[in-house]
């Protein structure tokens, strides 16, 4: 069965498929994911980078 995208004015948020809210769309165009998502990553992301050294980030950054 073929999948229907639908655009119905709203993106959805890959992780939990809540809808983006239009004033987010607008501040952040590119933005695939809520606010709850979006700042979930973040901060696990903040808490790796943490735990490294500059050095560990340098080798991952290439
Ligand atoms: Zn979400």
């Amino acid at each position: 069965m073929a999948k229907v995208i639908r655009f119905t004015g709203g993106q959805r948020c890959k992780d939990c498929g809540d809808q983006i809210p239009p004033a987010r769309l607008r501040a952040s165009p590119s933005a695939r994911k809520c606010v709850a998502c979006q700042t979930d990553r973040e901060q696990r992301a903040a808490n790796i980078a943490r735990a490294m050294s500059p050095n560990d980030i340098a080798i991952i950054k290439g």
